[in-house]
């Protein structure tokens, strides 16, 4: 690990001014960052320590949705009370993530910003146009059981490894942004950029932006969600297919559905497709498998990952099966 700085902040405008020199990068629970740190991968000349920043509290907003702030802990998240009564798939999506020591260190932003564990990314021995832009990728010809099929480029097929935005995608969860020129907001599907031929920009984040907090909006009554992971192993194990449903049906009919993938896309991965082809539609297994057909549609697989596609389907139509079960 190269020599760094340590730095540490106790309120977000002065945090915010600290990032926007030249190689500072944030440090949260830092259970992605130090990681990289030890592995040469990332070597920031500062890191800036935001543990003190009050952003740590979960709270109703007035439409009734909820605000999570940046530094909420992902355990803390999956045992709050609303998110658990009103926001289920989120819970299960968080609780099926690492274990809970790391759990109870990683944050809500941090968790947001993890970066992929494609193998040759951690391993600076190897070619990676994301770690080392235009060095090629080891992954194309190499080991890609665990890589994406949908999002994929020439450049980078890495998977995005985050179980709770696969859940806050399907949520339509809306992340706050406060930095150098002011406030914004983005949908969490607008966050995350594909590879193309530039996969090291992974986010809208420009130097000095700090997530302060993220938003869920309110969901009508009788909504139901569901999330389902499935992996080599029972825990501490990241996805090879997952599904987040959240759903409104009135009878037998889906009124209103929402679809994301992880394990699967180079980003969390919304379908849309999959929505249309369900929306208005009886909640049979026809239906449902015709939904999953039309989520993978777009897949690429490579010599190692195309039983993923069959995966994610099942593990979609499971997914659909439960969350529109009636109660
Ligand atoms: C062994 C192991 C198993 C795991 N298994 C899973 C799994 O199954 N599923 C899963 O989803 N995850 C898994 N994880 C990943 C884990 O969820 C993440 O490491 C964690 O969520 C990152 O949060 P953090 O607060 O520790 O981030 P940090 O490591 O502190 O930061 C990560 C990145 O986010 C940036 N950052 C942090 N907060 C902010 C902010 N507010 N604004 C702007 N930038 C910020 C940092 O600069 C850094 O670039 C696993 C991790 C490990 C080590
Ligand atoms: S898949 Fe992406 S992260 Fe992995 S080696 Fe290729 S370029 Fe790097």
């Amino acid at each position: 690990m190269q020599a760094f700085q340590y730095q540490r902040a106790s309120e977000v405008e002065g945090a915010i001014s600290a990032a926007s020199a030249a190689g500072v990068k944030f440090v949260a629970g830092g259970t992605t960052l130090i990681d990289l740190m030890k592995l040469n991968v990332e070597r920031p000349a500062t890191l800036l320590d935001i543990n003190l920043l009050p952003l740590t509290k979960i709270e109703r907003t007035p439409d009734g949705g909820l605000r999570i702030g940046a530094m909420v802990r992902n355990s803390d998240l999956a045992h709050d009370s609303s998110v658990q009564r009103d926001y289920p798939v989120l819970s299960q999506a968080l609780l099926s993530g690492a274990s809970p020591q790391i759990r109870n260190m990683a944050t809500t932003g941090g968790n947001l910003l993890q970066r992929t564990r494609c193998v040759y990314f951690r391993d600076t021995a190897y070619a990676c146009n994301k770690r080392d832009p235009g060095s090629g990728c080891a992954a194309m010809d190499g080991w890609n059981r665990m890589h994406a099929v949908l999002g994929t480029s020439e450049h980078c097929i890495a998977t995005h490894p985050s179980d709770m935005a696969v859940a806050m995608m399907a949520l339509e969860a809306v992340v706050h942004i406060r930095g150098p020129k002011g406030d914004r907001a983005v949908p969490l599907d607008e966050f995350y950029f594909v590879p193309g031929s530039t996969p090291q920009r992974e986010n809208v984040l420009t130097p000095g932006e700090l997530i302060v907090f993220v938003t869920l909006p309110p969901l009508a009554s009788g909504t139901r969600s569901y999330y389902l992971k499935r992996r080599d192993r029972a825990s501490y194990e990241f996805a090879l297919a997952s599904a987040a449903v959240v759903a409104q049906t009135s009878g037998s009919r889906v009124q209103r559905v929402r679809i994301a993938l992880g394990g699967v896309g180079t980003k969390p991965w919304r379908s849309r497709e999959a929505e249309h082809a369900l929306e208005g539609r009886e909640a049979t297994d026809s239906n449902f498998h015709t939904a999953a057909d039309a989520a993978l549609r777009g897949a690429r697989p490579l010599h190692d990952n195309a039983f993923k596609i069959e995966l994610a389907k099942r593990t979609l139509v499971r997914a659909l099966r439960v969350a529109t079960a009636a109660a």
